[in-house]
């Protein structure tokens, strides 16, 4: 047992206290076959009814078309942005006998982070837009008009982008679909999976790292459209001099072995499928979404409201529902912050190594009452500095 937690940390980030207790038990003794879930082989009855229960719940809250298919893999969020490009690559091949150029969209971190190692493995990749270059900060994200949109849209073998920046604190709000008609579209969720409703008919793919909203560190959901597991062979991926996808991260054997082409991580995967029966039995995504959104108005409201203190660096219209990034004007406060949050109680609060300030993280977990424990703390702080 614990006492409630008021933790703010970026990922691995808070589950649910009950998820835990009932992960805990299943560790030790799983629906009483005598082993624990992470004992039992993934291959057993029980282990192929953990990943086929995740799977189905998964398919109920985002109501996932039966053109979209659900897989998991070992690892996280760079497992899926790195082994993204050669897939697709390989599927844009089959369908259009060319390689095609992957164009990316970066509007922080994380979406940088994806579009180097996609020119690191030799895809040459373009950028759609770079956000950092018109605002300086990764702080907006540009209307449409301003980015680099190549003419020819069938040259897009697909496009890549972050839906949340989990460092810099910028969320998309509306993704303008209409303007790339049949262009795959691919969208890293690690930080804000299951935070709101998604079209998923909209996506080529949708990737997430479970250990923010939905887990704990160890494995990565992906939702692919089922033609894309349609992918050029190997005979015509070395004619094209184009490299061959390993076997342990190949979408088509990974899905035609049900997830389990190689050990998955039972347990972990029982996690997940925890959580996502913990978030049906809450009222599903609208419930979730709602929460979401009272949170993170309630903790931004307080930070707008002492503008002499805080700074906000994030443009209103992007501000992200999940990790609240700020920064204290008078920079020699922070240790100052930091403790007196953690003498509360409050933590997790450091904003990431690379920009400094801080970064509340208000994940699926992080309740209303824990949400206003941290506008108090805020808004006191603020008074008294
Ligand atoms: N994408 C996003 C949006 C992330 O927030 C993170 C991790 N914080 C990653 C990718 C990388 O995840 P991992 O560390 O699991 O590889």
């Amino acid at each position: 047992d614990r006492e409630e937690p008021n933790y703010y940390g970026a990922g691995p980030a808070l589950l649910p206290t009950s998820v835990l207790q009932q992960a805990a038990k299943d560790l030790i003794n799983f629906q009483n076959i005598g082993i624990g879930a992470g004992e039992i082989s993934h291959r057993s009855k029980a282990g192929v009814s953990i990943i086929d229960q995740t799977k189905e719940q998964l398919t109920k809250l985002l109501d996932i078309p039966e053109t979209h298919e659900v897989f998991f893999l070992q690892g996280g969020g760079t497992t899926g942005f790195s082994s993204i490009v050669a897939n697709l690559t390989a599927s844009h091949i089959k369908k259009t006998g060319k390689i095609g150029t992957p164009y990316y969209i970066i509007d922080g971190t994380w979406s940088k982070k994806a579009y180097e190692e996609a020119e690191r493995l030799g895809y040459n990749p373009k950028i759609l837009v770079d956000t950092k270059k018109i605002d300086g900060k990764f702080g907006t994200i540009p209307s449409i008009d301003k980015w680099d949109i190549p003419s020819n849209l069938n040259e897009i073998s697909f496009i890549y982008y972050c839906d949340n920046e989990t460092v810099n604190g910028v969320e998309f709000r509306n993704f303008p679909f209409d303007k790339f008609p049949n262009v795959e579209l691919v969208s890293d969720m690690s930080s804000n999976f299951l935070s709101k409703k998604v079209d998923v008919s909209k996506y080529g793919l949708i990737f997430a790292g479970a250990q923010k909203n939905v887990g704990i560190a160890g494995i990565s959901i992906y939702i692919i459209k089922k033609s894309l597991l349609e992918q050029a062979n190997v005979e015509e991926l070395k004619k094209l001099n184009v490299p061959i996808v390993p076997i342990a991260f190949h979408y088509p054997t990974v899905v035609k072995n049900d997830s389990a082409y190689n050990t998955i991580p039972t347990f972990t995967v029982h996690i997940v499928n925890l959580v996502l029966k913990n978030l049906i039995e809450k009222g599903g995504l609208n419930v979730q979404e709602e929460e979401n959104i009272i949170k993170s108005n309630m903790l931004y409201d307080i930070l707008d409201k002492y503008p002499n203190v805080y700074k906000l660096p994030v443009s209103k219209d992007v501000r992200s529902r999940m990790n609240i990034v700020f920064t204290i004007k008078d920079g020699s406060l922070d240790n100052e912050f930091l403790s007196e949050a953690e003498k509360k109680n409050l933590s997790g609060l450091k904003g990431h190594r690379s920009v400094g300030g801080m970064r509340a993280s208000l994940y699926n977990a992080v309740t209303i009452k824990s949400t206003k424990l941290l506008c108090e703390f805020i808004e006191e702080f603020a008074k008294t500095h």
